[in-house]
């Protein structure tokens, strides 16, 4: 039998069901793991509380459905009395009084939280190098960054320090670090996810979402976090429930390309690698139908204004007076405040606030924040047109594979590049997931494939069958010489 810790989520729950294995077994390889954490993949471990609630599982007759399978969960959501820091100074040694809803229904359904994992500071990056406790390194080669703001998520699936983990994503931050490591990962449609507990960052575009290795493991993970949440308004979870994907053609299908994303400024082994998974999907049945996005080429300047504006606002909240970081010896109140932000928050979150105060200042107002929301709308027409002629669009996750450490984080307008192709869609608020496609002189390649709102269970169904056709093997080959 494969070790534990090559299962997918969905075959560690059959092993435990089949009575093949215990939950404590599997917590007790994957947390071996997780302490010789080689990638830095986690921020802190829930090791005893994980190993106790394994033997209570181990005891029930009954099981849960998730029969104490472990996961990871992203520093951005909070967590009752398990050090939460969002990879910020801000937050060190902070003991969260509740556990956000995504988080509290795996548990309840009896997943079992192994541990927290690094991410860029308040979610603002694309390496996880902007986490204030080191980078995260990618499991494919360890001198290249796994993508961000959820590396450390991604990089603990690929690395097997757990089967499967939660990310959120806000402009690409699942869907990037998961095409940079060589596994699935999926953001749900605006609204289909409670935001309840996860640390705002840019409240009108942040959802969490699954990381995996399978496309089932990810609409598995799925179908427990949606839902309506009486603590956060804006979730209306899904209309219809997830299913599993069984899907294995794609008769039918219509997969718009978007052209402008294949071009300039996407590598040529990135593009052969989609190309090549397109040519799959059509030998499966699907019909490919170039598509135009016009607007889309506005999506990083958009972003740029929207994200920042939300950010200073949300941000606010660390003040040193309620909770976090709080600096020594200051006079005055407004010493206070400007010397714990000074000391708390790294260089790019004192960026994008000071970018967000000014496009919101007043005199500034409607030229910055109030058109950037009027080409946000046309951002989402465009994909609404679209989707009357397609029901699916594709294109490369990310321009390029993982890049070298410290390559990109003195140029913020290349690191922010690295988003050109999620940004729209997270922009227009749809659901689309990343998966593995091929390689590029060794390391992953992400085909995206993005659905109109509420199709999750098209989305997966599409990856599925591809996911199969294409035939990636997750398992980086650097972790196998290393063990
Ligand atoms: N890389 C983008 C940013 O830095 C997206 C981050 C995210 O999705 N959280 O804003």
């Amino acid at each position: 039998m494969s070790a534990p810790t090559d299962l997918t989520a969905t075959q560690q729950i059959a092993a435990v069901r089949a009575g093949e294995m215990t939950s404590a077994e599997l917590v007790d390889a994957h947390l071996a793991r997780c302490e010789d954490d080689r990638w830095n993949s986690y921020l802190a471990l829930n090791a005893d509380a994980a190993r106790a609630r394994a033997r209570e599982i181990d005891a029930m007759a009954d099981k849960p459905p998730l029969a104490g399978v472990p996961i990871a969960v992203k520093d951005a959501l909070v967590t009752r009395d398990l050090v939460t820091t969002s990879g910020s100074r801000m937050l060190e040694g902070f003991r969260p009084l509740y556990t956000a809803t995504c988080v509290a229904r795996l548990e309840e359904a009896g997943a079992i939280v192994v541990g927290k994992t690094n991410m860029d500071e308040f979610a603002m990056g694309s390496s996880t190098e902007n986490s204030a406790y080191g980078p995260t390194l990618n499991p494919w080669d360890t001198g290249r960054v796994p993508g961000g703001s959820s590396g450390g998520s991604a990089s603990a699936v690929a690395a097997r320090q757990a089967p499967w983990s939660l990310g959120s994503d806000t402009g690409g931050s699942i869907r990037q670090p998961a095409a940079l490591c060589g596994i699935v990962g999926m953001k749900p449609t605006y609204g289909a996810v409670s935001r309840y507990g996860l640390i705002a960052f840019a409240s009108s575009l942040d959802q969490v979402g699954p990381f995996a290795r399978t496309v089932a493991d990810a609409a598995l993970l799925l179908s427990y976090i949606e839902g309506r949440d009486p603590m956060d308004s804006t979730c209306v979870g899904l209309r219809e429930p997830v299913c599993v994907p069984t899907a294995t053609d794609l008769s039918g299908v219509r997969i718009g390309v978007v052209e402008e994303l294949m071009g300039e400024g996407t590598d040529d082994g990135v593009r052969a690698a989609v190309r090549e998974a397109l040519d799959r999907a059509e030998h499966l049945g699907a019909t490919l139908v170039p598509v135009e996005l016009p607007n889309s080429r506005h999506g990083l300047s958009t972003y740029y204004i929207l994200a920042p504006a939300e950010c200073s606002a949300n941000l606010a909240r660390f003040d040193g007076i309620r909770y976090g970081h709080s600096s020594a010896d200051t006079d005055n109140l407004t010493e206070h405040y400007e010397r714990t932000r000074a000391e708390g928050f790294g260089a790019e979150v004192k960026r994008r606030i000071m970018l967000g105060t000014f496009a919101l200042a007043s005199g500034y107002y409607d030229a910055y924040y109030g058109q950037a929301q009027r080409v946000r709308t046309r951002i989402a027409e465009d994909f609404d047109r679209a989707f009357e002629s397609v029901d699916l669009i594709a294109s490369p996750t990310s321009p390029s594979v993982a890049f070298p450490l410290a390559s990109r984080t003195d140029d913020p307008m290349h690191m922010y590049l690295s988003d050109t192709c999620t940004i729209p869609i997270s922009l227009a608020g749809l659901p689309s997931v990343s998966i593995p496609c091929g390689l590029d002189a060794g390391m992953p390649v992400g085909l995206q494939l993005s659905g109109p709102a509420f199709s999750e269970n098209r989305l997966f169904d599409a990856a599925h069958a591809l996911e199969a056709a294409i035939g990636f093997d997750t398992a980086p080959p650097a972790l196998e010489a290393a063990a």
